[in-house]
């Protein structure tokens, strides 16, 4: 069965087809539009959507060596995103479907940052129930116990920013263009870890708190500029390593007590924030030492996707967990 994947939640627009699990293309096009503002104009995003959703697909159908004809059913994103987003990429495949007469799956894209693991092109195998899931990404910081494919509890979560926007937040202080993630990961490759010492957040239980780190970045940059206005430029690599081994500190000890917590010891990542090379090499290290049995998504699976909604609609096809027109698109949605 070939099933068609739609995902349109933020400022990518993106078109995947699968053969049951397998990824025949996965087309991005992200937008350009937000570099400037330093961060996603909601507006400016169902706009873009809209010119790049028939082109993107096309493309990915090309790809993937079919015809629109070919298809068996087409999955979206039903949410969480920004409205206008997600209204964009759900009324396409809501005209699809009808046109084509073949059935409709809602995605929730969280979900889905989790179930890129049961995307079958890699030679590691998938992780068994239940596993902790961990998303980390621009708008969510969880863990989540996955007991099945759709049935996953929250057991930890960020009670401000979340992770990828701490790190977004902060490299714009570092005056690093959006998003500064990737930005941060590359600097901290050429940094020490050690040089700055920033504020460790206490919280209790599994739940993250990033808004305090923020604190402590901007209020040493303000002294420090005041005493020499090319600190940042001149310490650019060892605050990107410092603020970066502070992030992954953070995520590795409260990991720790998930484990403790749950007795499960298989962690699986998803996220845009999965791409970063600290929190890699920190999850690998536990591997290593026999602790954990980890599960990183390969990099074109971390940020935003079709894949991730394709393989969903996959998993949902075989168990003909369909929608139906009256869906509504919802920019909060629970895990
Ligand atoms: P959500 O999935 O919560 O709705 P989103 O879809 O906007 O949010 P993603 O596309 O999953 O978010 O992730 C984007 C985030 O990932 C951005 O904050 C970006 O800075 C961050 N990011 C991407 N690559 C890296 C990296 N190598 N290191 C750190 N952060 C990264
Ligand atoms: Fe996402």
């Amino acid at each position: 069965n070939y099933i068609l994947g739609i995902e349109s939640s933020c400022d990518d627009t993106s078109a995947a087809v699968f053969c049951d699990d397998k990824v025949l293309s996965n087309i991005v096009a992200t937008q350009d539009v937000h570099k400037q503002y330093g961060g996603v104009v909601p507006e400016l995003a169902s706009r873009a959507h809209q010119q790049h959703i028939v082109p993107v697909v096309d493309q990915a159908l090309k790809k993937a060596g079919i015809t629109k004809n070919d298809l068996s059913a087409i999955a979206f994103t039903r949410g969480p995103g920004l409205m206008g987003s997600l209204l964009v990429g759900s009324s396409f495949a809501k005209s699809l479907s009808l046109a084509l007469e073949i059935p409709l799956i809602e995605v929730n894209h969280m979900q889905a940052h989790l179930l890129v693991h049961f995307i079958n092109d890699t030679n590691s195998k998938p992780p068994k129930f239940p596993f902790l899931g961990v998303t980390i990404s621009g708008g969510h910081t969880q863990i989540v116990k996955v007991k099945d494919y759709f049935d996953m509890e929250v057991i930890g979560e960020t009670l401000d920013d979340a992770i990828g926007e701490a790190f977004d937040k902060c490299g714009k202080m570092f005056n690093l263009p959006y998003p500064a993630g990737p930005q941060i990961d590359k600097h901290s490759k050429l940094g020490d870890p050690k040089k700055f010492e920033f504020a460790k957040p206490n919280v209790k239980g599994l739940d993250f708190s990033f808004s305090g780190l923020k604190t402590s970045v901007l209020y040493f940059l303000q002294k420090q500029t005041k005493l020499n206005p090319n600190f940042i430029e001149e310490n650019l690599n060892d605050l990107c390593a410092s603020f970066q081994s502070k992030v992954v500190d953070i995520l590795i000890s409260k990991l720790n007590k998930a484990v403790k917590q749950t007795g499960i010891k298989q962690i699986a990542i998803g996220g845009g924030v999965s791409a970063n090379s600290g929190i890699r090499e920190a999850l690998l290290e536990k591997q290593q030492n026999n602790q954990w049995n980890v599960f990183i998504p390969k990099f074109e699976y971390c940020t935003d996707n079709a894949a991730m909604i394709g393989i969903v609609g996959y998993l949902k096809f075989k168990q003909h967990l369909f929608t139906d027109l009256a869906t509504a698109s919802k920019a909060r949605y629970a895990i």
